[in-house]
């Protein structure tokens, strides 16, 4: 089990992390946060660009579920029913065991799975802490709140670091 909060691989959005890039780090299972990760907290509804992003991860054959904090769980299952996609909620990241319920509902192994999100200390040291591929992406809409920008900046030396060790 590993405690870094230093990313595997950054991108500047979900869409940018394509079936062709996890194809090629024997990905077959993408869990992912979905605030600020996959839309603002403000957008009720999955936009056209997710849903083909989540069409084009299906036509590739790599599962995809989301795995939020979210206690209200309205919103994600709203969301999530919309997209027709498996959610798990109340994962507490960053404990690892919602990524664990996740992969345990699909069979699939850690070394073949990956969790994307746009936290630090919540979704990439779940990742680590669960032994998966921990992708991370710049927040939708950016930081906005004071609370928002401050961990941005807290954020930012480990961000660095993986630019770093991926140059
Ligand atoms: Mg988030």
């Amino acid at each position: 089990m590993s405690f870094s909060l230093v990313p595997d691989v950054l991108f500047e959005r979900y869409a940018d992390v394509t079936p062709e890039f996890l194809r090629s780090h024997g990905v077959s299972l993408l869990l992912s946060d979905l605030d600020f990760t996959l839309a603002a907290k403000s957008t009720p509804e999955p936009d056209e660009a997710l849903r083909a992003y989540i069409a084009a991860l299906k036509d590739a054959g790599i599962g995809f579920m989301i795995v939020s904090n979210n206690r209200s769980g309205r919103r994600v299952k709203e969301f999530c029913a919309d997209l027709d996609v498996p959610f798990q909620g109340h994962a507490g990241k960053p404990s690892p065991r919602g990524l664990y319920a996740a992969m345990e509902r699909v069979g699939a192994q850690r070394e073949h799975t990956a969790m994307l999100g746009d936290k630090l200390l919540t979704d990439c040291l779940a990742a680590k802490r669960a032994g998966v591929l921990a992708l991370v992406v710049e927040p939708v809409g950016g930081p906005v709140t004071a609370w928002q920008k401050v961990l941005h900046a807290l954020q930012a030396p480990f961000k660095a670091a993986c630019r770093r060790k991926n140059f």
